[in-house]
């Protein structure tokens, strides 16, 4: 009777775990911007959803910050980039190499704008000497493991499509000289994140967010005597999001939880540079719902009835 019952239970088992509550899983690898700080890491997200992970930039350290979290390294094999600054493509190459080096054995896809390609090419060149060693010599790397399948997106739409789980990609404003740069939204399970990218504030962006699950939006805090001073006469706001200008993103858009990235706050030398407190107190005056301000590795779930935050600096 009893083995009977252990059988019921091994048989019940997948079943249960099929009916599981669906969830998103959102990681914050790191939230800086492009200026190495103490204890800070330049940014990219990790996205876990129906078993599929799918990374979002690819900022400097990006593969350390996914050992942290556990994740099965080779399991890391779809990167979506929202554009070609430094700080969100510049963790590529590792990530791409360590995950060979751990035997991902099927191409790395990359998604991102046109102009994709020079990236996957440019990897390529910048380990020519290495690769025929990975796969000729003892480690006997798998010869798939090192290629890359780009995937360019020329315009915004439905970018990727795989046992429900649906990321768009959506144009952003972070400025003429940049070119195109993407947001993405992912889909899953009726529930639903979007990612900013680098932009300032963007129409469409807010077109593609109402009533999200999670808004994740870039910021840069410049303090008024910085601008006072005429130090960013060169228009690095109108490429960024202001506190002010992301609340009323969140304003327009009500999403069930907001959340920053990519967060810059200026130094300039004589001057004070914003606190994330008055970050978020500038985001306020246009925002009343809560706003997280992750530190790396914080991470949210999104469950259809709730959403969880474990351990995160909620301010
Ligand atoms: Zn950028």
């Amino acid at each position: 009777m009893k083995a009977r019952s252990l059988l019921y239970f091994l048989l019940l088992l997948p079943v249960a775990a099929v009916q599981a509550q669906p969830e998103i899983r959102v990681t914050f690898l790191g939230t800086n911007g492009p200026m190495p700080e103490p204890g800070r890491v330049g940014t990219s997200t990790l996205v876990e959803a129906g078993g599929q992970l799918l990374l979002f930039d690819a900022g400097l350290n990006v593969t350390q910050q996914l050992v942290e979290t556990g994740v099965n390294l080779p399991r890391v094999d779809r990167v979506f980039l929202t554009h070609f600054h430094s700080d969100h493509v510049a963790g590529l190459p590792g990530l791409w190499s360590t995950t060979w080096l751990r035997r991902r054995s099927t191409p790395l896809y990359l998604h991102g704008p046109v102009g994709v390609d020079a990236i996957a090419r440019g990897i390529h060149a910048f380990f020519a000497k290495d690769i025929p060693v990975r796969i000729n010599g003892p480690e006997a790397l798998p010869p798939g493991g090192q290629e890359i399948e780009v995937v360019e997106t020329a315009q915004q739409g439905v970018v990727y499509q795989q046992e429900g789980v649906v990321v768009t990609a959506f144009e952003v404003d972070h400025g003429a000289d940049v070119g195109t740069a993407y947001g993405y939204r992912i889909d899953y399970g009726g529930m639903s994140v979007v990612l900013s990218g680098d932009t300032t504030y963007s129409e469409n962006l807010v077109a593609h967010s109402m009533g999200v699950d999670l808004l994740v939006h870039e910021v840069m805090g410049v303090t008024d005597a910085m601008l006072e001073a005429g130090l960013y006469r060169s228009g690095v706001l109108e490429v960024h999001a202001t506190p002010e200008q992301a609340g009323q993103v969140f304003a327009e858009t009500q999403p069930r939880l907001a959340a920053f990235t990519h967060i810059i706050l200026a130094r300039r030398p004589g001057f004070e540079t914003m606190t994330p407190a008055q970050l978020l107190q500038r985001t306020a005056s246009h925002y009343e719902g809560e706003v997280l301000y992750p530190q790396a590795l914080d991470e949210v779930i999104i469950r259809p009835d709730a959403i969880m935050v474990p351990g995160a600096n909620l301010q």
